[in-house]
Protein backbone atom coordinates (compact mmCIF):
# COMPACT_ATOMS: atom_id res chain seq x y z
CA UNK A 1 0.00 0.00 0.00
CA UNK A 2 1.30 3.43 -0.73
CA UNK A 3 2.38 6.21 1.27
CA UNK A 4 -0.71 7.70 3.47
CA UNK A 5 0.58 10.70 4.86
CA UNK A 6 1.66 14.08 4.15
CA UNK A 7 5.13 13.98 1.88
CA UNK A 8 7.18 17.48 3.15
CA UNK A 9 7.22 19.51 0.01
CA UNK A 10 10.49 20.41 -1.25
CA UNK A 11 11.48 23.98 -1.89
CA UNK A 12 14.19 26.61 -2.73
CA UNK A 13 14.84 26.98 0.55
CA UNK A 14 14.87 23.81 2.40
CA UNK A 15 15.44 21.32 -0.70
CA UNK A 16 19.38 20.55 0.78
CA UNK A 17 17.41 19.57 4.08
CA UNK A 18 15.35 17.21 2.43
CA UNK A 19 17.43 16.15 -0.21
CA UNK A 20 20.22 14.82 3.02
CA UNK A 21 17.38 13.50 4.68
CA UNK A 22 16.60 11.02 1.84
CA UNK A 23 20.31 9.97 1.73
CA UNK A 24 19.80 9.45 5.50
CA UNK A 25 22.08 12.48 7.24
CA UNK A 26 21.10 15.51 8.16
CA UNK A 27 22.03 18.71 7.09
CA UNK A 28 21.81 22.27 8.52
CA UNK A 29 21.86 25.79 7.28
CA UNK A 30 24.26 28.00 8.32
CA UNK A 31 25.10 31.50 8.27
CA UNK A 32 28.30 32.94 7.02
CA UNK A 33 27.81 36.31 8.42
CA UNK A 34 27.19 35.25 11.95
CA UNK A 35 28.18 31.63 12.00
CA UNK A 36 24.80 30.48 13.87
CA UNK A 37 23.24 27.49 12.91
CA UNK A 38 19.67 27.82 11.54
CA UNK A 39 16.53 25.40 11.59
CA UNK A 40 13.85 25.69 9.86
CA UNK A 41 15.78 26.71 6.87
CA UNK A 42 15.05 30.21 5.24
CA UNK A 43 16.02 32.58 2.88
CA UNK A 44 18.01 34.95 5.01
CA UNK A 45 19.11 34.24 8.70
CA UNK A 46 16.26 34.45 11.69
CA UNK A 47 19.48 35.90 13.77
CA UNK A 48 21.27 38.92 11.89
CA UNK A 49 19.23 38.70 8.28
CA UNK A 50 22.38 37.47 6.01
CA UNK A 51 21.75 36.00 3.32
CA UNK A 52 25.01 34.56 2.72
CA UNK A 53 24.32 31.17 3.78
CA UNK A 54 25.54 27.51 3.14
CA UNK A 55 24.82 24.20 4.03
CA UNK A 56 26.74 21.98 6.57
CA UNK A 57 26.21 17.97 6.34
CA UNK A 58 26.19 16.36 10.04
CA UNK A 59 26.22 12.75 8.61
CA UNK A 60 23.92 10.28 10.41
CA UNK A 61 25.04 9.75 13.75
CA UNK A 62 22.82 12.33 15.10
CA UNK A 63 21.83 12.71 18.84
CA UNK A 64 19.90 15.11 21.29
CA UNK A 65 17.65 15.26 23.80
CA UNK A 66 13.82 15.91 24.05
CA UNK A 67 13.17 19.85 24.79
CA UNK A 68 9.24 19.22 24.72
CA UNK A 69 6.59 16.91 23.80
CA UNK A 70 3.10 16.53 22.97
CA UNK A 71 1.35 13.19 23.19
CA UNK A 72 -1.53 12.85 20.45
CA UNK A 73 -4.40 10.53 21.64
CA UNK A 74 -6.65 10.90 17.98
CA UNK A 75 -5.56 11.18 14.36
CA UNK A 76 -5.61 15.19 12.79
CA UNK A 77 -4.68 13.61 9.66
CA UNK A 78 -5.45 10.85 7.36
CA UNK A 79 -3.04 8.10 7.34
CA UNK A 80 -2.29 8.59 11.50
CA UNK A 81 -4.66 6.73 12.64
CA UNK A 82 -2.60 3.48 13.14
CA UNK A 83 0.38 5.57 15.37
CA UNK A 84 -1.77 6.41 18.46
CA UNK A 85 -0.46 7.64 20.59
CA UNK A 86 1.92 9.74 18.55
CA UNK A 87 4.44 11.09 20.66
CA UNK A 88 5.78 14.54 18.53
CA UNK A 89 8.89 16.30 20.01
CA UNK A 90 11.68 19.09 19.70
CA UNK A 91 14.36 17.42 20.44
CA UNK A 92 17.64 19.33 21.24
CA UNK A 93 20.63 18.60 19.20
CA UNK A 94 23.76 17.49 20.84
CA UNK A 95 25.87 19.21 18.75
CA UNK A 96 24.87 22.46 17.69
CA UNK A 97 22.37 23.08 20.88
CA UNK A 98 21.05 25.91 19.38
CA UNK A 99 19.18 23.95 16.58
CA UNK A 100 15.91 21.98 17.66
CA UNK A 101 14.21 20.15 15.43
CA UNK A 102 10.69 18.42 15.82
CA UNK A 103 10.05 15.13 14.68
CA UNK A 104 7.74 12.03 16.10
CA UNK A 105 9.66 9.74 18.45
CA UNK A 106 8.88 6.07 17.72
CA UNK A 107 8.77 2.58 19.68
CA UNK A 108 7.76 4.90 22.85
CA UNK A 109 5.31 4.28 25.12
CA UNK A 110 3.39 7.34 26.15
CA UNK A 111 4.29 6.67 29.89
CA UNK A 112 7.98 6.70 29.01
CA UNK A 113 8.42 9.85 27.53
CA UNK A 114 10.37 12.68 29.30
CA UNK A 115 12.28 16.06 29.10
CA UNK A 116 15.70 15.83 28.87
CA UNK A 117 15.28 11.93 27.02
CA UNK A 118 18.32 11.01 25.18
CA UNK A 119 17.79 10.19 21.55
CA UNK A 120 19.11 9.77 17.88
CA UNK A 121 17.75 10.78 14.92
CA UNK A 122 16.27 7.63 12.75
CA UNK A 123 15.17 8.08 8.92
CA UNK A 124 11.76 6.34 7.98
CA UNK A 125 12.07 5.33 3.81
CA UNK A 126 8.65 6.65 2.86
CA UNK A 127 8.44 6.06 -0.56
CA UNK A 128 11.18 4.99 -3.09
CA UNK A 129 12.86 8.52 -2.76
CA UNK A 130 11.92 9.88 0.35
CA UNK A 131 12.93 9.69 3.62
CA UNK A 132 11.54 11.49 6.47
CA UNK A 133 13.72 12.03 10.01
CA UNK A 134 12.13 10.82 13.10
CA UNK A 135 13.65 9.67 16.72
CA UNK A 136 14.33 6.88 18.83
CA UNK A 137 15.15 6.94 22.13
CA UNK A 138 18.81 5.85 23.03
ZN1 LIG B 1 23.34 35.30 10.72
Amino acid sequence: MSYQKPIPLKNHDNHPYWDSADRHELSLQKCETCQEYAHPPGPSCAKCGGTELSWVNLGSDIKGTVYSYIVSYRPFLPGFQDDIPLITAIIELESVPNVRIIGNILDCKSEEIAIGLPVKMTWVDITEDRALPQWKVV
